[in-house]
């Protein structure tokens, strides 16, 4: 399609994509949004052109918030995003993949990080299980633990473990498969378009290893699911290995069956968590030292103290402060780095939890004193999770402080709560119209 936008709807477009690119992975962007056109744009109305209806409702269902939070950080807020894709209604994928059969190899390259190694993974209580497992897997695929199936949020190593056993194996001269479960789906679809079935099943079936990042993406694709369980069979009978990672433990996959559960229940379920204390600051100084910046004690200790919730947060404070010093030409000392924590969270919206907990409270007609009791009736733990996510979304307070306005609650719970609404959000659309109206209403500062 040949849309003629004006230069500035040009240029604007672009700035949009920078600010997705920074919020995805290459491949992501590749895969979904790099087909992706502006078509229109207005004072009221954006018009988002996808190639097909699969890729549009894909982006709808999994990217909306982070086109929505791109869109206002390149100062287009407050319109109506549409997204448009030719033959509507009937999926005719078109994805741009490469649907390559040659060397298994060769296609996991394109996503191989050389720095996600074990020399680089620094263990701790909160991934040292993980860890083990990953480790005697790589020693004796297929025997060790089978299917090996690796949870925990976002940012805490998961693919970093995979990409170690991917390393590991393909140096021991297995034959090694590695992708986002998102590339297999997306592989699948457009092997329905081509109808090259044997090509597809030499693919994921004809190895030792097969290693699938992010596995919750197979809750958005039934028919893909069915394949996957087959693919899944076929290895597992020859004592292939089969390494899995996934946001939530198996049984929490929105729409999964019980079957697909029941087999990876066979292997071995492990968890990440989030690095307590002295694990942080372990990271903190190995990463400062691969960064050649030089933090002192009191520091380090502060920064393992206040940001907590993943190693991909440690990492990208990290990487401002360094930025930030070496911009300004300025000593890390504690108080700087105060001021840049605080500078940084300034940035982000900053709304108050209790604007939140007032505004959800009077959304969902609950009291307050519901929200922090234990009840566990869905009329209540529905609000007090979405209230949960909306802080975390929207205020720059750590998982152990928003648990404090919850009634007391720990920071697993709050981080649960979290990626639960995230899920339901794509699947429900009550409650992702519910949280649009929420975020419209606190972010446009008049009250409900
Ligand atoms: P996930 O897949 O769980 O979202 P990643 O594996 O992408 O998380 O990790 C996020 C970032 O944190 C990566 O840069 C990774 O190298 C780093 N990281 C995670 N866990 C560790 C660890 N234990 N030691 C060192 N770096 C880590
Ligand atoms: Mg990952």
């Amino acid at each position: 399609m040949n849309h003629d936008l004006s230069a500035s709807e040009k240029k604007t477009w672009i700035l949009i994509q920078d600010k997705i690119k920074e919020k995805v992975t290459p491949q992501q962007f590749t895969t979904w949004f790099s087909g992706l056109n502006l078509i229109k744009l207005n004072t009221n109305e954006i018009h988002l052109h996808a190639p097909n209806s699969f890729c549009r409702e894909w982006i709808e269902n999994n990217y909306i918030d982070i086109v929505t939070s791109s869109l206002e950080e390149a100062s287009i807020s407050n319109r109506k995003v549409k997204f448009i894709a030719d033959n509507n209604g009937s999926p005719e994928p078109e994805l741009s993949i490469q649907n390559s059969t040659s060397s298994p190899s060769a296609d996991s390259a394109t996503y191989i990080n050389k720095n996600y190694n074990f020399d680089n993974f620094l263990v701790g209580p909160c991934n040292r299980l993980a860890h083990a497992a990953a480790l005697a897997v790589s020693e004796s695929p297929g025997t060790a633990y089978n299917p090996l199936f690796i949870h925990g949020s976002v940012g805490l190593g998961k693919t970093h473990l995979l990409h170690a056993i991917f390393l590991r194996l393909q140096e021991g001269g297995h034959k090694v498969l590695y992708l986002p479960c998102e590339s297999f789906v997306n592989n699948y679809i457009s092997t329905i378009k081509t109808g090259d079935w044997n090509s597809f099943r030499n693919k994921y079936r004809e190895i030792d290893v097969l290693l699938i990042d992010d596995v919750h993406f197979l809750a958005n694709s039934q028919s893909t699911r069915e394949e996957f369980f087959h693919t899944f069979n076929a290895l597992y009978t020859r004592q292939k290995q089969i390494v899995l990672s996934s946001d939530c433990p198996p049984e929490e996959i929105p729409t999964i069956e019980e079957r697909l559960i029941s087999r990876f229940r066979w292997g071995l379920i492990t968890r990440v968590d989030p690095p307590g204390f002295e694990t942080s600051v372990a990271i903190i100084q190995k990463k400062t030292s691969l960064m050649k910046m030089e933090l002192s004690y009191d520091v380090t200790c502060y920064l393992a103290d206040n940001v907590v919730s993943s190693i991909r947060e440690i990492e990208g404070t990290l990487t401002n402060i360094h930025r930030y010093a070496t911009m300004n030409e300025s000593k890390i000392d504690l108080s700087l780095v105060k001021h840049i924590i605080r500078g940084f969270s300034k940035q982000k919206r900053n709304i108050g939890i209790e604007k939140i907990l007032n505004t959800v409270t009077k959304y969902y007609g609950v009291q307050l004193s519901q929200l922090h009791s234990k009840r566990k009736l869905r009329s209540i733990t529905l609000p007090r999770q979405i209230a949960m996510h909306l802080a975390r979304k929207l205020t720059n307070l750590s998982l152990g402080e928003i648990g404090g306005y919850m009634g007391g609650r720990d920071h697993t719970t709050v981080m649960h709560a979290d990626d639960k609404i995230k899920k339901l959000k794509a699947l429900d659309r009550n409650i992702s119209s519910a949280l649009r109206k929420l975020e419209d209403t606190l972010t446009k500062q008049h009250e409900y």
